[in-house]
């Protein structure tokens, strides 16, 4: 199968360094909604990893989260696509959990969930902890300029990390290049 993985904040939607803790703080980045739907309709499955540490802090609760997530599948339903499994981390960083990225739990999740391997599955990010994450489970670490993007592209990189301007370069790369890749 086609299976790209993406970050949530500043990847699908604006980032916030106070956090994104309502529907109405959830605010997709220009394009990003297309974008999604344009890997769907392609053929394309389009998981989500996000951590939400924001549920640890008491700064939102699952309910809100799910609206969030409903109101992204609904936005790219309308554009005739589908969004495929959206896994988050609750925890906060102190508690050791497995799933907060830079751990890879979620992105096993997601490989469990579809029953794929990970190697040279695309996961697109904005933060150093995204691209960890990708390099752990030998898959193709992305960096989008959205986001933390710029921030992070200030830091050494794992090798072999690609660079795209947003969510929407990157689905223009899969699908006119799909041909090539793996799935
Ligand atoms: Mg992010
Ligand atoms: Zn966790």
């Amino acid at each position: 199968m086609k299976l790209v993985i993406l970050d949530r904040d500043g990847v699908i939607n604006e980032d916030s360094d106070a956090y994104i803790k309502s529907v109405a703080e959830w605010i997709p980045i220009p394009g990003s909604i297309e974008a999604i739907a344009q890997l769907s309709k392609a053929g394309w499955t389009v998981a989500v990893a996000t951590n939400q540490s924001g549920i640890a802090r008491g700064y939102y609760d699952l309910a809100t989260l799910d609206a969030m997530h409903a109101r992204l599948r609904a936005l790219v339903a309308e554009q005739g696509g589908e969004v495929g499994l959206i896994v988050y981390c609750p925890h906060g960083p102190d508690q050791g959990c497995d799933c907060r990225k830079p751990k890879p739990g979620m992105l096993h999740t997601i490989a469990r969930h579809y029953a794929v391997d990970l190697h040279g599955i695309w996961f697109v990010g904005d933060s150093k902890g995204d691209l960890e994450a990708a390099v752990a489970v030998d898959s193709q670490p992305v960096l989008v300029m959205t986001g933390k993007g710029q921030k992070t592209r200030s830091t050494p990189l794992p090798a072999g990390t690609l660079i795209f301007d947003d969510l929407a370069a990157v689905a223009a790369e899969l699908i006119h290049n799909s041909a090539s890749l793996n799935g």
